[in-house]
């Protein structure tokens, strides 16, 4: 990508759009009252997803932006999981039938913290609750440095079919400067448990824009993965945000790449991953061809939920746990977010919704258009307009984002069937904002662009 874009648009703070409206705009007039509502209010029989967050893990990574709490004690876990089996029955009481379950992911956090006879425990629980379908996809985040043999056994019983696997790099210096160092044989050890478990696909993350992190670091760690044949990847920037995140005080600022330097350390990445056989999938993903991801990409039917990209097309996903954000087809809701909060609320017998989003019409349809932006690099604005009952000037005419975004030779738009060229594929979160109705007001809480 030509240097001049990345200084005018490398630097803007803007959404990874996981949602639309994002999360800066939910508000405490969503409550859980209102959120029992719209549980009664959805349709059973439509396919829906879990989300289950397990806020806790052992040593705090300092590049973190996840909600969690390090413990080194078993006994905080356990009142958690206490809280979370509580909250299971308060939610599948407020639907009007156990809800039919399609995907299911745990996420952290470090699900594989519990103990394997309590992760056996809550997938019998969640089978009892909800009406699992035969092909449900069971998926689970994993540290490597501290999955147990006897875990992964409990993984393949319990159903998982996906691991996702923190790895982000294997270069000494960088492991150091972030706090966690994980050898390349313990990530290998932890592949070879979970497919041993009849854990049939892998993903592995890694990150670039990390202190010390070079192209040629991230060249190295990109090609120690790939020999350890994981089906896909995901390759996030680090949001250095120390003014939401604390804990990433800790790193040295001075040693963090500029925009150039990032845009290079994801190219260099992504051109590994490609040599090597992988398919680009949306901004940041990679697959294997025959991987469902890939597969969903090539017919246009691919998602983008909270997890990033996903094969999961379901309207309705429960968020179960602290923090958790969950959506039905009127909106978003998100539970307390700190553990101890949390608990209190579904104690005392009442969901833990803290705020929320109820969609309008015209979210639907932006919401829309951003998810085809970002997962197919290109949207018909005109065809989406009509399919949701709107006007397409009114989101096509004067919108000088889009047209400062074609002039820079960021996209093509004719008559509002856009799509984004080859060079500005890192730029997509910038096309997605050109059709965000609240960016300006969302203030600074954002990752760089590039
Ligand atoms: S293991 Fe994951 S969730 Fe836990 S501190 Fe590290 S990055 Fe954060």
């Amino acid at each position: 990508m030509q240097p001049a874009l990345v200084a005018k648009y490398g630097e803007a703070r803007l959404p990874r759009y996981t949602s639309y409206p994002t999360a800066p705009r939910f508000s405490p007039a969503i409550d859980a009252d209102t959120y029992g509502g719209w549980l009664a209010a959805t349709p059973p029989e439509k396919p829906a997803s879990l989300y289950l967050h397990i806020p806790f893990c052992r040593s705090m990574c300092w590049y973190c932006g996840c909600h969690t709490t390090i413990t080194q004690r078993d006994q905080p876990i356990f009142d958690y999981l206490d809280m979370l089996r509580e909250e299971v029955h308060l939610v599948s009481a407020k639907t009007r039938a156990p809800l039919s379950i399609n995907h299911v992911h745990f996420g952290g956090g470090t699900p594989t913290i519990m103990q394997p006879k309590e992760f056996l425990a809550l997938i019998t629980l969640l089978r009892e609750h909800f009406e699992f379908a035969n092909t449900a996809e069971i998926a689970v985040e994993i540290d490597p440095r501290t999955l147990e043999p006897e875990m992964a056994t409990a993984l393949g019983e319990a159903g998982v079919c996906r691991a996702s696997l923190g790895v982000q790099s294997f270069d000494p210096v960088v492991q150091k400067a972030i706090n966690r160092i994980q050898s390349e044989e313990q990530t290998m050890d932890a592949v070879t448990r979970l497919r041993k478990a009849g854990v049939d696909s892998i993903n592995f993350d890694l990150i670039y824009g990390l202190p010390h992190q070079t192209v040629e670091s991230c060249i190295a760690t990109a090609e120690a993965a790939i020999r350890m044949g994981p089906e896909r990847f995901a390759v996030f920037g680090y949001a250095h945000v120390p003014s939401f995140k604390k804990h990433q005080k800790l790193i040295d600022e001075k040693a963090l790449a500029d925009a150039e330097g990032r845009v290079a350390q994801a190219e260099a990445i992504a051109a590994t991953l490609v040599a090597a056989g992988y398919r680009r999938v949306g901004l940041d993903h990679f697959a294997r061809p025959d991987d469902g991801l890939a597969i969903a990409q090539a017919r246009g039917q691919l998602h983008r939920n909270f997890q990033g990209y996903t094969t999961d097309a379901c309207e309705t996903l429960i968020g179960l746990g602290a923090s958790a954000i969950g959506r039905t087809r009127d909106g978003y809701v998100q539970n307390e977010v700190p553990p101890g909060v949390y608990a209190q609320r579904i104690a005392s017998g009442r969901l833990a919704t803290v705020k929320g989003y109820r969609l309008t019409p015209e979210d639907r349809l932006r919401a829309s258009i951003i998810e085809r932006l970002m997962c197919d690099f290109g949207v018909d604005v005109p065809a989406l307009a009509a399919a949701h009952g709107f006007d397409p000037q009114m989101l096509l005419r004067g919108n000088a984002k889009l047209a400062m975004l074609e002039s820079d030779g960021i996209l093509e738009n004719a008559d509002g069937v856009i799509r984004l060229r080859e060079g500005g594929r890192f730029l997509i979160r910038a096309a997605a904002a050109a059709f965000d109705a609240y960016i300006e007001q969302s203030g600074r809480t954002h990752s760089k662009a590039a």
